[in-house]
């Protein structure tokens, strides 16, 4: 042994090299994980469940180098060493493990993979659950904050005596209760959609009607929460869209298609910037 043998072992062992760096970056994941598995036969290596999670800011690497926040680790039967692979190489190396006679491990890491994305997709769908659930309390109190915004405009026009104009003539448009949906993404889509078709309604006729306004001195409409806001606005971009698009098919600024879409255009433009957030 030479003296630059022995230091570089010495070196080695207090530093030992990423095994990352040396892996030539073209091969495949499982090309990757082959070479890293050497000279250990496949085989002989076992996953007994242990995953970590290094978190969103993870610092983590896959034996074949790319960065990682879920690590599973794979441990040699004798001798103990372990190998870190992220999940991405795990579904590529499955194959290749199968051909080289590593079924148990193949078959346990496949295990290990599909359970992780139906946790993954389960805690999903809760945290949209979550996320819908606030939704529908928030657009709830804009649901209520209308109908009484529309019992009162209603007493007043009453009030006033007289003619009572169309849009307060009948059943409130919002339904006392509503039964809820299956789910409560659903439900807030269905609060959605009445809460803006009913403040569209309304602020169209506020506009049309200034004068009977003024005479039945109505309330003006109520602020909204974000949720609604964001619902009313939505469906005035939509509309918005509609009226470009129609411009698109009437350029000629004589046409009445173009006057129309251009006065459609900025009505909606107008309202969505009149929708208030309580
Ligand atoms: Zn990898």
């Amino acid at each position: 042994m030479t003296q630059t043998d022995t230091a570089s072992s010495w070196l080695d062992e207090l530093f030992p090299a990423d095994q990352s760096a040396e892996i030539d970056p073209d091969l495949s994941h499982a090309a990757r994980i082959a070479e890293v598995m050497r000279p250990d036969d496949p085989a002989d290596f076992t996953f007994e469940g242990e995953v970590t999670d290094h978190g969103p800011r993870s610092t983590a690497k896959c034996s074949c180098g790319h960065p990682i926040r879920y690590e599973y680790t794979v441990r040699h039967k004798r001798s103990g060493r372990q190998i870190p692979i992220g999940s991405t190489c795990i579904a590529s190396t499955i194959p290749w493990l199968q051909t080289v006679g590593a079924d148990g491990l193949a078959a346990a890491l496949e295990a290990a993979v599909a359970k992780a994305e139906a946790d993954r997709k389960e805690a999903a769908r809760l945290m949209r659950e979550a996320k819908s659930s606030e939704a529908v309390a928030e657009l709830s109190r804009d649901y209520e904050a209308l109908r009484s915004w529309y019992a009162e405009a209603r007493r007043q026009a009453r009030q006033a005596g007289g003619w009572v104009p169309q849009f307060l003539y009948g059943k409130c448009p919002l339904p006392a209760t509503l039964k809820p949906a299956s789910t409560a993404g659903r439900t807030a889509a269905g609060l959605r959609r009445r809460i803006a078709t009913f403040y569209k309604s309304a602020a169209e006729w506020l506009e049309l009607d200034a004068e009977e306004l003024r005479r039945y001195q109505l309330p003006a409409l109520p602020a909204l929460t974000t949720a609604g806001a964001e619902a009313v606005r939505k469906s005035y971009a939509l509309d918005a869209s509609k009226a470009e698009k129609g411009l698109d098919r009437y350029p000629d600024p004589s046409s009445s298609g173009y006057q129309w879409n251009t006065a459609r255009l900025a009505a909606a433009r107008r309202r969505s910037a009149a929708v208030e957030v309580a």
